[in-house]
C-alpha cells in the first residue's frame, strides 16, 4: 500500500527498524550518513537500497530540510556505492519513489541503485 509522503516521520517503518538491527539486512555499504543493503525482492541482477541515517521520509523531506552536509554525505554515499560496484562503466539506474503515484512503500527515503545488466525503458510501458 503506497504512503502518502507528506504524513510525519513513522520510527516504526522497516528501513529505520533496519537501521536499529531490529529486522535483519546484509550491509553492503555504512558510512556517517548512510546504509547500503539488496532489496529483498532484487528488480535487476543488483539492486541495492542506499538509505540516509537521518529520519526522512521520502526524497520531499530529505531535499526540504535535511543540512547540507547531510545531503551532501548522502548523494557521496550513493555515488560511492555505484563506483566500487564497478557499474559507472556499463552504467547503472538510480530511482526514488515519492508518494502514491510513484507507488512508495516504506516511509524512510530509499535511493534504488539497479545494475548488473541492461535496464531496459526508464518507465513501464502502459
Ligand atoms: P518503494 O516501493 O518504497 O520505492 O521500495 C521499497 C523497497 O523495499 C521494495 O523494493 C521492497 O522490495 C524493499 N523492501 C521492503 N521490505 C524490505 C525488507 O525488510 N528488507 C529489504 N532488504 N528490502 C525490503
Amino acid at each position: 500500500m503506497p504512503i502518502d509522503a507528506t504524513q510525519p516521520y513513522d520510527d516504526d517503518n522497516i528501513f529505520a527498524r533496519i537501521l536499529r538491527g531490529e529486522i535483519p539486512s546484509t550491509k553492503i555499504y555504512e558510512d556517517e550518513w548512510a546504509y547500503a543493503f539488496p532489496d529483498i525482492s532484487p528488480q535487476a541482477k543488483l539492486h541495492v537500497l542506499v538509505i540516509p541515517k537521518g529520519r526522512y521520509v521520502s526524497w520531499d523531506d530529505f531535499s526540504a530540510n535535511a543540512p547540507e552536509e547531510e545531503i551532501a554525505g548522502f548523494i557521496r554515499a550513493v555515488g560511492h556505492v555505484a563506483r566500487t560496484h564497478g557499474l559507472v562503466e556499463a552504467g547503472y539506474r538510480l530511482l526514488a519513489n515519492v508518494g502514491p503515484h510513484a507507488g512508495q512503500e516504506v516511509a524512510h527515503l530509499h535511493i534504488h541503485l539497479f545494475g548488473g545488466e541492461p535496464l531496459g525503458p526508464m518507465l513501464a510501458r502502459r
